[in-house]
């Protein structure tokens, strides 16, 4: 033997040809001849497996065609590990999942960062691509290098969604992508990279028709809205967002940019706007109305400033379901009404909004024209999903949230005459964010004729904002001529922690009675003498004392005796016409 150390045991498993043949071989071949002979026993084994895997049942008795069917269901989700280890189960399965173009159509559908891709990358995306053949392409990348792009060129007849996450030179060849054609794409999303090291503006997108002419979705910052084509024409649906990247930051899209662009939308399905950081954002209306005859669907997010401008200058079918969204708040359209009323209009066509609030349930919000109703939104109370007894601070928070975007939604102009508030919680403070939001409320009513609010003091409530005097020295609603108040004689205790209306929590009224009636009355009272002077006498002076759990005082008699103090107090002063006051039981 040359190699005397060797183990005998070692050498005997050798077969007796080898041993032989080793005889004969030098001690400096020994390794080159192993290192042949375990190559030449690998392959043999290679081969071994394959028979015997080719020999499994479902190699053996499934069809070809039945497999490549399988295969073409499968999902690969690249995000996860392990997404090829079924291109590794045996050498058939392989073979037919490279000739599976579904297969690898799911692969590519993956998001892809391509920033800094490297070279080998780069090839296994190419080979993913021929792979997939001409199937229809979905792809998302972040980045777009020109490996890449030069990849998708010569695909771009079969991509028929492409979403890309780029920064200028991204952006760039995006565009030479475009103009090059991509005949199916139907959906295209832009978003921009911040990219420190190049400062430089992002170019516009340039959607030429002719170059897609099956687009029918776009997803883009409102920022690069303006350019227009007459793609636009023919899109189904846009999703417009602000962009905060630091080439957005400097550009100066405007609200008649946006509503152009609209405008120009006619056969839009389903628009999406969030948060479009507009520059213009016009004080009052007086533009023409946005027709929008297809749409079915539009949601506004976060955009305060936006809501009232556009609502009042768009046309929607009324069977649109409309969802505004503001912070906590979201309102959405549950029964446009009336039937005859041919669009939806719910700020331009309103003169009476009524906002009800019920903690436990729904908050809505109702407009009229004409007594006719216009529209009936809802907004799933805070605390209708399983979960503790909601807390006082919890549902006066939520309270001023939806208070707040009433206010968006009507800021002026608006021929608004009415408005009922119903149930608002007292104010747990009267000159924080809470008080803010009322007086913003009323701030966007400036023509109101007719208030009806329930009230609890006069100190605590809408009342206390009916007697600030604003910066230009008048009052809030200078028109007022009805001012109907349902009293809440049993005012909850705000540092209680506890469900602030229910009845079947036991609470403390901090004052109830006789007393707490007189209180209120002289606050009302004290209310409409400042207000003399810099804002109308009022017609009608009314007030319901709603009925609670202690209903043992004569509230009947209670009543008529306010009555005749608020006639006392006010009477004499011309301030008020006609003065009531009744207990709810009583009244109907
Ligand atoms: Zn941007």
């Amino acid at each position: 033997m040359p190699c005397a150390y060797i183990e005998e045991t070692q050498v005997s498993l050798l077969s007796s040809e080898d041993r032989t043949n080793l005889a004969f071989v030098s001690p400096s071949k020994i390794q080159e001849w192993t290192l042949a002979k375990i190559e030449d026993y690998t392959n043999r084994i290679e081969a071994l497996k394959a028979v015997h895997n080719s020999a499994a049942a479902i190699n053996r008795k499934l069809p070809r065609d039945v497999l490549l069917e399988v295969f073409s269901q499968l999902k690969p989700d690249r995000r996860s590990a392990g997404w090829y280890d079924v291109l590794h189960v045996c050498r058939l399965w392989r073979l037919l999942l490279f000739r599976c173009p579904a297969f690898w159509t799911d692969v590519l559908r993956a998001p892809r960062d391509l920033v800094g891709v490297t070279e080998r990358s780069m090839a296994r995306l190419t080979h993913f691509l021929d792979l997939a053949r001409t199937r229809p392409l979905e792809l998302s990348v972040i980045g777009l290098p020109q490996s890449a792009a030069r990849a998708l060129s010569s695909h771009a007849r079969h991509i028929v969604v492409l979403e890309v996450e780029g920064n200028q030179r991204d952006l760039a060849l995006l565009n030479s992508l475009i103009d090059a054609g991509l005949p199916l794409l139907k959906r295209l999303s832009v978003a921009h990279r911040c990219d420190t090291r190049n400062t430089r503006a992002l170019p516009p997108i340039q959607l030429g028709y002719d170059k897609l002419p099956c687009l029918r979705s776009l997803k883009m910052p409102s920022q690069s809205s303006y350019i227009m084509s007459h793609t636009f024409a023919r899109l189904s649906h846009i999703e417009l967002y602000g962009c905060r990247c630091r080439s957005c930051q400097a550009s100066s899209v405007t609200y008649s940019h946006m509503r152009y662009t609209l405008g120009r939308c006619s056969a839009l399905e389903t628009l999406e706007l969030t948060d479009l950081c507009l520059k213009d954002l016009p004080s009052c209306g007086g533009y023409d109305t946005v027709r929008l005859p297809s749409l079915r669907r539009l949601d506004v997010w976060d955009d305060p400033g936006l809501m009232p401008a556009l609502l009042a200058d768009l046309s929607l079918p009324k069977t649109c379901f409309v969802s505004l969204n503001r912070a906590a708040t979201t309102f959405e359209s549950m029964l446009p009404e009336p039937e005859d009323c041919p669009q939806f209009y719910p700020v331009k066509f309103a003169d009476k909004v009524v906002v009800e609030f019920d903690a436990e349930e729904y908050a809505t919000l109702r407009t009229y024209a004409k007594d006719s109703q216009l529209l009936h939104m809802e907004s799933p109370g805070p605390f209708r999903s399983e979960g503790p007894m909601p807390s006082f601070s919890g549902c006066e928070s939520s309270f001023f949230q939806l208070v707040l975007q009433v206010a968006d939604i009507f800021a002026p102009p608006n021929d608004v005459t009415a408005l009922t508030l119903r149930t608002a919680p007292p104010l747990g403070d009267t000159i924080g964010t809470h008080s803010v939001a009322l007086r913003k409320l009323l701030g966007a009513f400036p023509r109101l004729f007719c208030l009806d609010t329930t009230a609890y003091d006069g100190k605590t409530d809408l009342l206390s904002t009916l007697g600030e005097v604003l910066d230009i020295g008048l009052y809030h609603c200078p028109f007022l001529l009805e001012l109907r108040v349902r009293w809440r004689y049993q005012i909850i205790n705000p540092n209680r922690d506890s469900h602030w209306l229910s009845p079947k929590v036991p609470y403390v009224p901090r004052r109830t009675g006789p007393q707490a009636l007189g209180d209120f009355c002289d606050a009302i009272a004290s209310i409409i003498k400042r207000r003399a002077g810099r804002a109308g006498p009022l017609c009608t002076l009314s007030v319901t004392i709603v009925p609670g759990d202690d209903d043992e005082l004569p509230w009947t008699e209670l009543a008529k005796r306010a009555e005749a103090r608020l006639q006392e107090e006010l009477g004499f002063t011309k301030l008020v016409h006609r003065i009531d006051v009744s207990y709810a039981t009583d009244a109907s």
